[in-house]
């Protein structure tokens, strides 16, 4: 069996077509291949959903090893740098708290906030899609992205 104690950095993770561009969009803007970055793309790459850049720090704080200067300051910087390429999907909350999520072509999902606690669901519908898709074609303007939000209280708030 394999033990991969002795050097976490090479854990088994398998990355993704967005993993992949990614990284390669950070070399062509002349970024650095940084650990903090990688531990951030990494972190992204494996998550359903959107992070805040305190959850994305807390998470690279419990990771071994942890990457040197992960501050809040310089994961600010790396998500506006992948913001700024394309790479990632802002969501606003509310309460002044914004997330990001990879923003791939596989996985499209919605989001459903509870404005009580901050949770985010993420979920799916079809009809949804194709209703949505019939609207763009209908309306003013080539559509080329969008995003739902329900806002609510989940059932922990409203029970
Ligand atoms: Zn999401
Ligand atoms: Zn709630």
């Amino acid at each position: 069996m394999a033990d991969y104690t002795e050097n976490p950095i090479v854990a088994p993770t398998k990355h993704s077509d967005w993993y992949a561009r990614a990284s390669s969009a950070l070399a062509d803007a002349g970024y650095r291949r940084g650990s903090v970055r990688l531990a951030v793309l990494e972190l992204l790459d494996n998550q359903p959903c959107a992070l805040s850049a305190v959850e994305i720090e807390e998470a690279l704080r419990h990771r071994a090893p942890a990457p040197k200067a992960a501050s809040r300051a310089s994961i600010y910087r790396i998500l506006d740098e992948l913001e700024a390429l394309g790479l990632l999907a802002r969501l606003e909350v509310g309460q002044g708290i914004v997330r990001f999520e990879a923003a791939r072509e596989s996985g499209h999902h919605h989001h459903l906030i509870c404005d009580h606690c901050g949770t985010l669901i993420p979920f799916r519908d079809e009809e949804l899609e194709r209703t949505i898709h019939q609207v763009s074609q209908r309306v003013a303007l080539n559509v080329s992205e969008h995003e739902v939000v329900l806002h609510g209280a989940c059932s922990d708030c409203t029970s």
